[in-house]
């Protein structure tokens, strides 16, 4: 694939775009618990889970490592799986908090941070490349169901894995910024376009050369 073109295509297509807007949330350590409230489940469930930590005022690192988990659990509650999620956030809360915050972390190599989070249960690449992405403005990218629905069907191979469309996408040499606008444009693409089920081919502007457009 040629990511470059495929940015610049979904740049046109979704021109008012901007990371800023996509994700609603400038605060670094809110994105940071969006990505582990968002796991198997909506955004929308996400964003309400979250709302609830401010009105709880547990956004902060400090009081985020301080709640106790039960609680936690029942302020996440709309987020679905909140015993483990909670769990989870109090595991990324002390994390964060060991490092220092966003600014110690700063300091650290971006495959430490990545190995870091990996090795904490409740994060997969998922979330860990979402938080490396958006949170820390790290080098890396996201293949998730999105990418992969897209790529599929393109190229009509089955057998891309997550990490071969991070690894992929990274070898493009796209800077952060357009890395984090890409991720968002084929996330929009995927659930305008090429939807899980019927997917709008005829409007697409890849359909001239996508495999599983030729094939009806
Ligand atoms: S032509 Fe259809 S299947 Fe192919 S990328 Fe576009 S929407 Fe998806």
């Amino acid at each position: 694939m040629n990511w470059q073109r495929v940015y610049d295509v979904l740049a046109h297509l979704f021109p008012a775009l901007s990371v800023s807007r996509w994700w609603g949330i400038d605060d670094p350590y809110e994105r940071s618990w969006g990505c582990v409230l968002v796991q198997n489940t909506t955004w929308h469930n996400a964003s309400l889970a979250l709302n609830r930590l401010r009105e709880h005022g547990l956004t902060s690192i400090v009081y985020m490592s301080e709640v106790e988990v039960d609680r936690l659990a029942q302020v996440i509650r709309p987020a679905g799986f909140y015993s483990r999620k909670a769990e989870t956030l109090k595991r990324l809360a002390a994390w964060w908090v060991r490092h220092g915050g966003v600014e110690g972390v700063e300091s650290l190599k971006t495959g430490r941070i990545r190995r870091e989070l990996l090795g904490m249960k409740g994060i997969g690449e998922e979330t860990a490349d979402t938080l490396l992405l958006y949170v820390l403005d790290r080098k890396t990218f996201i293949g998730d169901q999105y990418s992969r629905r897209f790529v599929n069907r393109v190229t009509g191979e089955k057998k891309r894995t997550y990490d071969a469309i991070r690894r992929e996408v990274l070898a493009a040499g796209l800077k952060t910024h357009d890395l984090q606008l890409l991720h968002a444009y084929i996330v929009e693409f995927g659930k305008q376009f090429c939807r899980k089920r019927n997917p709008d081919c005829p409007a697409c502007p890849f359909a001239e050369y996508c495999h599983y457009s030729f094939r009806g």
